[in-house]
C-alpha cells in the first residue's frame, strides 16, 4: 500500500524526522488559506501515487497566499500518468542549498534491509544509477543487529558530506529504520533530503509503501488506503477475503491459488479469449468467498461468461459447489457458467451440482475452448 507524500510526511513527523510545515487542500481557496497560515514562500504539491510529479508540472512554487491559490488551480484536476489530481499539499517551501537522496528498502537478494543514500539527490534514483553510480551509497543492514552507529556511520557520511550533515542524516536514517521496522515497510524514501541555507537537513518529499503481506498486524493503517490505489471492485473483493486484479477482458475468472489463476489466464489467450480479472478465492474457500466473487464479477458489464476453475487441495469441491449454488439462488447470473472441477470432495460437488441441473469439466484445456466460446455467443 503506497501512501501520499502528505499521508507519508505525517509518519516522518511523528518518528522525528524534520518536515517542512504544511496541510493538503483540495480547493485552491483552501490552498490560499494554508499558505497564509505557513506565511512565506511555499510549494503546491500534486498528491498522485506516481513519481516524477515535479517534471510532470504537479510541483510549483508560490510565493504569496494569492499566487498558491493560482497554482493549486493549475495543478487541481490535472492529469498525472493518468491520474486526476484532487489534493494539492501546501507545504513551506524550503530554501535549499543542495539535495540528497536517502531510502531503506528490502533487498531480497541480501535477505535484508538496504539503505541507499546519495549525494546526488533530486532526481530518480535509477538515474543517477545509471548516469554516476560512483555517487550511491549502499549499507545492508544486518535484520539481527539494524543499524549500529559505529559500523554504519562512515558509509552514510561518504553521501552526506559537509559539517554537520551526516551527523543529522544519522538522525533522520535511524528514524527512518524504527518506522520502516515498526510498520513493516517496503520503502521509506526521502528525496530530497534537502539542506536548507540554515545548515538543517529536512524531509522535502517523502515516498512510503507498507508490505501488503504484513498489513494485517497494523489495523491503524488501514487509514491511510487511497481508493485511487485501487478501484471500488478490488475493494469489495478485499474485504472479502478476495485477491481481485481488474482486467479489461470478457471472461470472469474465479481461481483458487495464484499459479493457477495466471495459468487459467494464459490459457484463456491462448484459446483466443480475454480475461476479465484475476481472481484468486484462496486456499480455504468458503461458500461465502465463492458468491462473493460472482457477485464482484458480475457487476462488471463486459462479462459475457465466467469460468470457475478450481483444483481442490485444501479447497473442498462441495464448498465451491455450495457457493455456486447460493449465487444461483441469491444473483441473476445473467451470463454462462464454465465449471471446472477436481480433487478433493469432487464426487460430493459434482453431485451437488448436478442435483441442480449444472455440470461440470474435469479437464481444463476443454473447460477453457467452453467459456471461450460462450463468451463469443454471448457478447
Ligand atoms: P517529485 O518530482 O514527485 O519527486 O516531487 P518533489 O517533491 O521531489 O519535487 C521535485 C523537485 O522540486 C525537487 O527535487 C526540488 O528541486 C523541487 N522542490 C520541491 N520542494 C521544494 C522546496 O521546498 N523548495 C525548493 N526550492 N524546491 C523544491
Ligand atoms: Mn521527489
Amino acid at each position: 500500500m503506497k501512501l501520499h507524500e502528505y499521508q507519508a510526511k505525517g509518519l516522518l513527523r511523528e518518528y522525528g524526522i524534520p518536515v517542512p510545515d504544511g496541510s493538503v487542500a483540495s480547493t485552491p481557496a483552501e490552498a490560499r488559506s494554508i499558505a497564509r497560515k505557513i506565511g512565506g514562500t511555499v510549494m503546491v504539491k500534486a498528491q498522485v501515487l506516481v513519481g516524477g510529479r515535479g517534471k510532470a508540472g504537479g510541483v510549483k512554487m508560490a510565493t504569496s497566499p494569492e499566487e498558491a491559490e493560482a497554482r493549486a488551480r493549475d495543478i487541481l484536476g490535472m492529469k498525472i500518468k493518468g491520474i486526476e489530481v484532487t489534493k494539492v499539499l501546501v507545504a513551506r517551501a524550503v530554501d535549499i542549498a543542495s539535495e540528497f537522496y536517502v531510502s531503506l528498502t528490502v533487498d531480497r537478494s541480501a535477505r535484508s534491509v538496504q539503505c541507499i543514500a546519495s549525494a546526488s539527490g533530486g532526481m530518480e534514483i535509477e538515474e543517477v544509477a545509471a548516469r554516476e553510480p560512483e555517487k550511491i551509497v549502499r549499507i545492508a543492514l544486518d535484520p539481527e543487529a539494524g543499524l549500529v552507529k559505529a559500523r554504519h556511520f562512515d558509509a552514510l557520511a561518504r553521501a552526506f558530506s559537509g559539517k554537520g550533515v551526516a551527523e543529522q542524516a544519522w538522525d533522520i536514517v535511524e528514524n527512518m529504520y524504527r518506522l520502516f521496522s515498526d510498520k513493516d515497510c517496503s520503502l521509506v524514501e526521502i528525496n530530497p533530503c534537502a539542506l536548507d541555507r540554515a545548515g538543517n537537513l529536512v524531509a522535502a518529499d517523502a515516498k512510503i509503501i507498507f508490505d501488503d503481506n504484513a498489513l494485517y498486524k497494523h489495523p491503524e493503517l488501514e487509514s491511510f488506503r487511497s481508493t485511487e490505489e485501487y478501484s471500488a471492485d478490488e475493494m469489495d473483493a478485499r474485504s472479502n477475503g478476495l485477491s481481485y486484479v481488474g482486467l479489461d477482458g470478457s471472461i470472469g475468472c474465479i481461481v483458487n491459488g495464484a499459479g493457477l489463476s495466471m495459468a487459467t489466464m494464459d490459457l484463456i489467450k491462448f484459446a483466443g479469449g480475454s480475461p476479465a480479472n484475476f481472481l484468486d478465492v484462496g486456499g480455504s474457500s468458503s461458500p461465502d468467498k465463492v458468491f462473493h466473487a460472482l457477485r464482484i464479477i458480475l457487476k462488471n458489464p463486459r462479462v459475457t461468461a465466467v469460468l470457475i476453475n478450481i483444483f481442490g487441495g485444501i479447497t473442498r469441491c462441495d464448498d465451491i459447489a455450495r457457493g455456486i449454488l447460493m449465487a444461483r439462488e441469491k444473483l441473476t447470473l445473467r451470463v454462462p457458467l464454465v465449471i471446472r472441477l477436481i480433487g478433493t470432495n469432487e464426487k460430493e460437488g459434482r453431485e451437488l451440482l448436478a442435483a441442480a441441473g449444472i455440470d461440470a469439466y474435469d479437464d481444463l484445456s476443454e473447460a477453457v475452448k467452453g467459456v471461450v466460446d460462450r463468451a463469443k455467443e454471448t457478447a
